[in-house]
């Protein structure tokens, strides 16, 4: 007899339980590790997966009900790899697991198709025979002598010979027809002709970067290379032939590419070059699209997969290169537990194959720079845009300096004279507004001085109930002020300008434009982002309006313009990655113009543009951007030089959430007594603080070393365990949380 190790679809206690059960003999053949079976449990059938196959077991087992999956979901490696994200990650094996598998049905689907039972030259015979005793049924099998290759289903093809489902079942009761299993495949792109392209002659820059990561693919080390390459330097040309240099040797490839930028475009680049052999993954497919893409990257039929986060678990068997292009992107971690980062699960999958990683971007993560300059990445780096196109020329305007001017409004005198200039010449114009962090800071609109918590070094979040401002780390509380701390104006007031507010200030002032706005609001319906962008692209559109989303890698050669309305409101996010975000965002920002024959130009309005984010975004400079903002994580100690936990305590009740939070701070204080290198910062009401009904308190562990914080988290809830009546209360642990 064959045993097996079931890990059971339960959250239960012991994170990595695993269950035993035996195989009965029918079952034997369809066994396998990573499928999916039903098994007895308690007085339940309940789901489970195959991780180990057993000679023996020390007890009495129970017989596996059934086996619920065609595919075997994961191999060895990917196993391994959940384990690894479950104890990084400190998650349930179970949802580490469940991340990794395709989502939703994974079936196979097949359509029964209706064939003839007989060769054609007796269907002939029979059909002379039926003809003017049952005309209907000699038309069925006339039909299917003539369309051997159409594979109908039954209703199908009663419409074709327009009679109904019951001749076709007569017809089969006579043993004249069969029906046969077809499979139906559900490939994406299916019908889209891909026009196809040839590899470029790469620039010096390219060359140096494209040999050294050719060199560690052919010598099977598992390097990651952070290809640091400003905006429209030619960084996709470098992923693509180092996908050719992989499939070579006979390996497979990963991309993957923000779900905001996996447009047409994007996917047409791979598709262009590689064709059927791209497999793309991302959440706007039908789940059957996507399982049946997973399928042919099981099969070895595809052997590039282009994708989303989830894109990361494709199941490669011989994974020679991972890329992870915008690197920087926060949407790269995921906000459900299992809480991964797929930089951190990339890393540690190409270790697992020996595969070579890139991770692009042209302003890196703190995280990975920080890595880079201790080598345990390597740079490489593309400094020039393709052609010599020049960077495009950044203004900042101060808006300070507008207000004593007497110009109270949204629209800088320099940006409107430019905005009209551009409309004139019939080119374009970006207006970015950035809506995170909207209206939860309180700033002087006189000096610029934003209300922050001496402590922690963050902007203190306004709470338009209490009409209070506060610390979302530390829990420091204060008033509004009447007047500013810095300055003594009464012009200190919460900040907030929406996109449609400036779309109608827009208008105003030019009457004649086209102006579309995109944001959250207006790209609600599905394919309304698509369609907003191809109007612009069209040049049907003068002026487009738009947060975030537009900032993302879109490519408009007539866009001569960006403008940004506030360059501080990402600035004074609650949040340590604040300048960070803010560099970031300028320089992407930045990135959309100046892409095609014609040169770009950027104004960027700001209440503090002497911060160095800002400074360093007008001068293309990450180095020096990176150079002042480490300084600052160092003194603060902040990620990347520390790592950090945060622990959501939440619960319907609110007394029971604040009770259990401050518990849990209280044992975590006794244990951090005698330490110097670990902190616990709150507990303090979470920044989001109530959701679906459910208060949320946070706390956030703080230290050099992340096992060591750990082991201190983990022992720490144990110990919470032991208070009975607070057991209902969930606690949710996000290791290396962003957004914070
Ligand atoms: P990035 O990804 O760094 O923003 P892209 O890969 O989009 O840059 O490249 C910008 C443009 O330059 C694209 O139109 C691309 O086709 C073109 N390009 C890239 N490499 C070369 C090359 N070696 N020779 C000519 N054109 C190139
Ligand atoms: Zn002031
Ligand atoms: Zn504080």
């Amino acid at each position: 007899m064959k045993y097996v190790s079931i890990i059971v679809d339960l959250p239960v206690k012991q994170v990595n339980q695993t269950f035993s059960y035996h195989i009965p003999e029918k079952l034997e053949e369809t066994i396998g590790l990573g499928k999916k079976v039903i098994v007895p449990f308690g007085p339940r059938k309940i789901e489970g997966y195959i991780v180990e196959i057993k000679k023996q077991v020390e007890f009495e087992t129970k017989p596996i009900i059934k086996v619920a999956s065609d595919y075997s979901l994961f191999d060895q490696e990917l196993l391994e790899l959940a384990e690894w994200m479950a104890n990084y990650y400190q998650c349930y094996l179970i949802s580490a697991l469940k991340a990794i598998i395709p989502s939703g049905k994974q079936r196979v689907k097949t359509k029964r198709v209706v064939n003839l039972a007989q060769s054609d030259q007796e269907t002939n015979e029979i059909i002379s025979q039926l003809e003017k005793r049952a005309p209907k049924q000699a038309a069925v099998l006339f039909y299917l002598v003539k369309n051997p290759a159409q594979q109908l289903i039954t209703t199908n093809l009663a419409k074709k010979v327009n009679t109904s489902s019951g001749t076709i079942r007569r017809l089969f009761k006579k043993g004249l027809i069969d029906y046969n299993k077809e499979e139906v495949k559900r490939i994406p792109y299916q019908d889209t002709n891909f026009k196809k392209t040839t590899p470029l002659a790469p620039t010096p820059e390219q060359e140096v970067a494209l040999s050294e990561i050719k060199a560690a693919i052919n010598s099977q080390l598992d390097t990651t290379f952070l290809l640091k390459g400003v905006t429209g330097s030619g960084k996709t040309e470098v992923y693509l032939q180092s996908i050719s240099e992989v499939l070579s040797q006979g390996q497979e490839a990963i991309v993957l590419i923000p779900e905001i930028a996996l447009t047409p475009q994007t996917i047409a680049r791979f598709k262009g070059r590689f064709g059927k052999q791209v497999a793309v993954l991302h959440s706007q497919l039908s789940s059957g699209e996507r399982f049946d893409e997973w399928r042919r990257i099981k099969e070895g039929k595809a052997k590039i997969a282009v994708g989303a986060r989830s894109a990361i678990f494709a199941p490669f068997s011989n994974l020679g290169l991972i890329v992870i292009d915008e690197e920087h992107e926060t949407t790269y971690k995921q906000e459900d537990h299992p809480k991964y980062h797929a930089r951190e699960v990339a890393v540690k999958r190409a270790k697992l194959n020996q595969a070579v990683t890139i991770l692009g971007t042209a302003t890196p993560s703190l995280e990975s720079y920080y890595r880079a300059q201790k080598e345990e990445y390597k740079l490489l780096e593309l400094s020039k845009r393709i052609e010599d196109r020049p960077l495009p020329k950044v203004e900042l305007v101060d808006m300070r300096q507008e207000l004593e001017a007497g110009n109270k409004q949204m629209l800088s005198r320099s940006l409107e004279k430019e905005i009209k200039a551009r409309l004139e010449v019939d080119e374009q114009v970006i207006i970015f507004l950035n809506r995170r962090g909207f209206s939860t800071f309180v700033q002087c609109r006189k000096c610029g001085y934003v209300m922050e918590c001496d402590e922690c070094d963050v902007s203190l979040t306004y709470f338009s109930q209490s009409q209070i401002l506060k610390c979302n780390y530390c829990d420091f509380t204060t008033k509004i002020p009447e007047e500013c701390p810095d300055c003594g104006s009464s012009y200190i007031k919460y900040f907030g300008v929406g996109t449609e507010k400036v779309e109608r200030a827009l208008q105003e002032i030019f009457p004649e434009a086209n102006i579309a706005r995109m944001d959250r609001d207006t790209t609600t319906k599905k394919g309304a982002y698509q369609r907003i962008l191809s109007s612009f692209s069209a040049g049907e559109i003068d002026i487009l309006v738009g947060t975030q989303m537009i900032a993302k890698g879109h490519d408009y050669p007539n866009v001569t313009l960006v403008g940004v309305i506030t360059a501080d409101t990402a600035l004074n996010l609650p949040d340590f990655r604040a300048s960070e975000r803010t560099f970031q965002l300028l320089a992407q920002v930045a990135g959309r113009t100046g892409r095609g024959a014609k040169a770009g130009q950027v104004i960027i309005q700001s209440y503090t543009p002497e911060h160095y984010s800002i400074q360093q975004a007008k001068e293309h400079d990450y180095q020096s951007f990176y150079e002042q903002e480490i300084i600052f994580r160092e003194e603060m100690e902040y990620p990347p030089v520390t790592h950090l936990i945060n622990i959501i305590v939440s619960d319907k009740s609110e007394d029971k959430t604040i009770k259990v939070a401050q518990r849990l701070g209280e044992i975590i204080n006794a244990k951090l007594k005698d330490t110097a290198d670990k902190q616990l910062l709150g507990p303090v009401q979470a920044p989001l603080s109530k959701i679906r009904g459910e208060y949320r308190w946070q706390l956030l562990l703080k230290g050099r070393n992340l096992e060591e914080l750990r082991q201190l988290n983990q022992m720490s809830l144990q110990e919470l365990e032991e208070v009975k009546e607070l057991k209902s209360v969930k606690i949710s642990i996000d290791i290396d949380p962003i957004g914070v």
